[in-house]
């Protein structure tokens, strides 16, 4: 179910409506705050539960590989246990050891509970999780446009409508996550998935944290797209997101990253002399809200200064959103993937298969006792 079907003005909860009746103006609809603050009770609510096994490997065909992550791979799956039996799915596999090697285990804890908690229409929709001896399961809603990544090497960079309706999602996505007390860190064209209406889906919330106000130190991310106070370990927030956003725009506008090297030492170095060098196709609007998404000081940085998020939405740069609308989809989106039919995988690269793996018994279950 979608967010908006959520969302109760007071007037909805039974009763009649008066604008239906011809008795009164139609109730105001909910502004964008409401909207967060009800979903932020949603949210808490469902943080607080600890489900777990909501289904299990069994219930699910395996049909083939859609992309690699860290731990393991994401699968396309249909469901068996499905009364309609085209019910398909993407099934990410974390690998327990693989995890464990990595230190990564509290983020994977965190991945499931964020999943779990939120709703937002470009964010990808979680659906089941469980484990078994050898592995972690999410089950997600297929998405099946494939990854901006690869739409974008194949047309080199985006025309400014483009990317601005795709900055744009990450905009609404990030003031949601924000606001719920979540730092998303890992903001990639390779996150960025595109649905068979041509709306953006970010997956992987493998860096999700929930923060609330706190600063957090650790270093993760993508180095393309890390901030300097990440490479500085000095602590910080929601503003790697931001600066992310400005990496992203920068990368959709022009067909690569500001900071580029096959070194990710030399990226670093870069991202620390934060000298940016704009292509003149950059019209003056799109520089000016790239140059202050990517300012290195944060108290001074887009989205993490005065105003915060409603300070982004308001840039020129902006100004031809309309951001209820596109929140509620009712904008046309300036592409459409080629999507033949709900089982159609195409978009996604080929991989060589390889078996589930499987154990006879039960590693690190201490680790993994909350998944
Ligand atoms: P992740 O490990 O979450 O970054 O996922 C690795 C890759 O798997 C992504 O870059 C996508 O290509 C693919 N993928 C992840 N989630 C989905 C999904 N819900 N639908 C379709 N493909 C997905």
């Amino acid at each position: 179910m979608g967010l908006r079907d959520k969302i109760k003005t007071p007037k909805d909860k039974g009763g009649k409506k008066k604008g239906a009746s011809g008795g009164g103006p139609a109730p105001k609809p909910p502004s964008m705050v409401e909207i967060l603050k009800q979903n932020k009770a949603i949210f808490d609510q469902k943080w607080k539960e600890n489900r777990q096994n909501t289904a299990k490997l069994s219930d699910f065909e395996i049909i083939r590989t859609l992309g690699t992550g860290q731990f393991g791979r994401v699968m396309f799956v249909r469901h068996l246990k499905s009364k309609q039996p085209k019910t398909f799915f993407a099934m990410k596999i974390l690998e327990r050891q693989k995890v464990v090697s990595m230190m990564q285990t509290d983020h994977v804890l965190y991945e499931k509970k964020v999943l779990q908690s939120i709703d937002f229409p470009f964010l990808v929709n979680y659906r089941y999780h469980f484990k078994d001896n050898a592995s972690l399961y999410f089950i997600l809603e297929f998405i099946p446009g494939g990854e901006m990544f690869t739409h974008l090497q194949k047309v080199g960079k985006y025309p400014e409508v483009q990317a601005r309706f795709y900055a744009a999602q990450v905009v609404l996505s990030f003031e949601y996550l924000h606001f719920l007390g979540i730092v998303y860190r890992d903001l990639k064209p390779e996150n960025l998935l595109i649905d068979q209406f041509g709306f953006l889906k970010i997956t992987d919330f493998g860096f999700a944290k929930r923060i609330d106000e706190k600063p957090t130190t650790t270093l993760c991310g993508t180095p393309e797209y890390l901030a300097p106070e990440v490479i500085k370990n000095i602590g910080y927030n929601y503003s790697v997101d931001w600066w992310a956003t400005g990496i992203l725009i920068f990368e959709m506008s022009s067909g690569k990253p500001p900071f580029a090297s096959e070194d990710p030492l030399k990226i670093f170095e870069k991202i620390m002399n934060a000298r940016v060098k704009y292509p003149n196709t950059f019209n003056p609007m799109l520089k000016d809200i790239v140059r202050n998404l990517l300012m290195p000081d944060v108290s001074k940085r887009l989205g993490s200064s005065k105003g915060g998020t409603d300070a982004v939405k308001m840039h020129e740069w902006f100004k031809p959103i309309d951001w209820m609308k596109l929140y509620q989809k009712k904008v046309t989106p300036p592409f459409i993937p080629e999507v033949k039919s709900i089982d159609d995988t195409s978009n996604f690269e080929e991989y060589d298969e390889l078996p589930i793996l499987e154990l006879p018994e039960e590693i690190y279950s201490d680790l993994f006792k909350e998944f």
